[in-house]
């Protein structure tokens, strides 16, 4: 049977982007809070390391525009662009994307906006923030620590597990499709992929090395996982797999 809809979901950092947006701010605008988040990292919750980085930042005098600048020089390979847009735009298959990422909505968007892509994802799952009057950059859990959190078993951190947020969105937006294609780099893009089967959904999967590829090759077979497997190290493999994805 011919696909007749797709659903591209794009994890952001090291995906969409050749950076990660969390550290690559840190790097352009403070260099020694960028070597205390990575001295921290293991002892504090990543979204609220960054959250209260970006407190630091502000604190010096580092304003809105600085960080905006910092993200507007953040790598974006045009290969990517195009993939991104070809597939979306490609008339044989209505093809709808998201975007899944523990980043947060302010990177996300500040970058979209500057390439013209703020109309590429339907919706973007991540971290809420926002600026403050005087500057400050906000950024809060997905998950708020106060409420309930997820459930995930397959060794999900705290906060978001893009596993039960993709199965969310999927009941959320009412749609049925033939195939998804999840497009990412991290251990935790490997909890989603995991719950393509329960979809019914025929699937493929872009992930580059390492990470989600570490626990493909380690928990891939133990946990189930259906989905097919293609590896990409450059964009230009992505846009040149999404060719392929454009013709029922
Ligand atoms: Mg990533
Ligand atoms: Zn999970």
């Amino acid at each position: 049977m011919p696909i007749q809809s797709q659903l591209v979901i794009f994890d952001f950092d090291w995906s969409l982007v050749d950076q990660d947006t969390d550290r690559y701010v840190f790097e352009v605008l403070a260099p020694d809070i960028r070597r205390k988040i990575k001295t921290r990292q293991a002892e504090v919750q990543w979204t609220d390391l960054i959250a209260m980085s970006l407190l630091e930042l502000h604190g010096r005098g580092r304003t809105r525009k600085q960080i905006e600048d910092a993200l507007r020089v953040l790598p974006f390979h045009p290969a990517m662009q195009r993939g991104a847009r070809n597939i979306k735009e490609n008339l044989r298959i209505p093809t709808t994307l998201i975007c899944l990422s523990n980043a947060n909505l302010v990177f996300i968007e500040t970058i979209l906006k500057d390439k013209a892509f703020e109309d590429i994802f339907e919706e973007i799952i991540t971290n809420p923030a926002e600026w403050r009057d005087d500057g400050a950059l906000i950024v809060k859990r997905r998950v708020s620590p106060d409420g309930p959190q997820h459930s995930c078993t397959t060794g999900c951190s705290a906060n978001m597990c893009k596993g039960e947020e993709l199965e969310n969105y999927l009941v959320r937006c009412n749609k049925t499709f033939d195939r998804m294609i999840y497009v990412g780099d991290g251990s935790n893009d490997f909890c989603p992929i995991l719950r393509f089967k329960r979809q019914g959904n025929r699937y493929r999967l872009c992930p580059t090395i390492p990470w989600t590829r570490k626990r493909i090759a380690n928990e891939g077979e133990k946990a189930g996982l259906k989905a097919s497997i293609r590896y990409w190290a450059g964009a230009w493999e992505v846009e040149e797999i999404f060719n392929t994805l454009t013709t029922p």
